[in-house]
């Protein structure tokens, strides 16, 4: 049997500003910047990774450094991305986000305290107090305590064209486990230690990527060839799956749920330290081989980005 795909690998989003989105990412949320980098199908904007000390698979937030107008929420979309914390630091974050003006709405959901707000590109943004599932290491040198630290990605939620399609995708096809109670307006799926959380939403219209959309979700697989069991299993299901993609960090497979959101499974390796040291992540502009020898085109093209934290 083909083991299980073990939950969210990376989130990616559009954002028109990234001076505002490194601001937001680390200096309020406290993540540390892991990667500079360029789109390596567009190299002429920014892929600016944020995560844990070393962008551990799950802990990854990436954003597209794409100029576009504002998104619209609604249906075929990823709506919006949790962030884990433990589940004493709730009213930490309560009292950080009230400092830095930031309006959140309190909930409940799957009996798990939940924040949310907006960030600076106007995506929906969560936290959820939880207790601690995550081997990760959060960045000490923020002015978020280690303690209280965003510990990767819980989960997503979705707004499908189509509940019942998307719902026997993730449990037939992805083999995600739906949670026993689904809650009147959303069923929940997990894998790993990630949950998808699935909107039941039928009149709404579509959505419309822009600034502020998350673009696509990846979930993980160990390495190529557990991936090319996984894309084996797609084919044969029928997905639409494209061929195994080269990202450098990792090696990745793209499709479409039937409700119209991007998904991608990615590879935990090779990972971010294949050209910085722990040190240097984040600190100067990479490119992968193949985009070196236009490096000084690519840096001329690319808008000022100050990431000295501690200015
Ligand atoms: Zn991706």
């Amino acid at each position: 049997m083909i083991a299980p795909i073990n939950g969210i690998h990376h989130v990616t989003a559009i954002s028109s500003d990234a001076q505002a989105t490194f601001d937001f990412y680390t200096k309020i949320l406290g993540l540390r910047f892991v990667k500079k980098t360029v789109n390596f199908d567009d190299p002429s904007v920014y892929h600016l990774y944020f995560g844990d000390v070393t962008g551990k698979p799950g802990t990854i937030l990436t954003f597209f450094n794409w100029v576009l107008p504002d998104q619209k929420p609604g249906a075929g979309s990823i709506d919006s991305m949790a962030f884990s914390v433990p589940l004493h630091s709730i009213s930490f974050w309560k009292k950080r986000l009230k400092k830095h003006e930031i309006f959140f709405g309190e909930t409940n959901r799957f009996g798990e305290s939940v924040l949310n707000f907006s960030d600076a590109s106007g995506l929906s943004v969560e936290l959820v107090g939880q207790e601690s599932l995550f081997d990760t290491r959060p960045w000490n040198q923020s002015d978020v305590p280690v303690d209280h630290a965003i510990r990767g990605f819980a989960g997503v939620s979705l707004i499908p064209n189509d509940f019942g399609r998307t719902a026997d995708f993730l449990e037939k096809v992805l083999l995600f486990a739906p949670h026993q109670k689904p809650e009147s307006d959303m069923a929940r799926f997990s894998s790993g230690n990630s949950f998808v959380d699935v909107k039941i939403q039928p009149d709404s219209r579509l959505a419309r990527q822009g600034n502020g959309s998350i673009h696509h979700v990846a979930f993980r697989v160990k390495d190529a060839d557990h991936q090319v069991r996984w894309r084996e299993q797609l084919v044969k299901k029928k997905v639409n799956v494209t061929p195994a993609v080269e990202r450098f960090y990792f090696k990745s497979i793209y499709f479409n749920e039937p409700g119209g959101a991007l998904f991608e499974i990615a590879t935990d390796s090779p990972g971010f330290l294949i050209d910085q040291s722990v040190e240097k992540l984040g600190k100067e502009l990479t490119l992968p081989p193949w985009f070196e020898s236009m490096r000084s085109q690519i840096e001329q093209s690319l808008p000022l980005l100050k990431t000295e934290s501690k200015a």
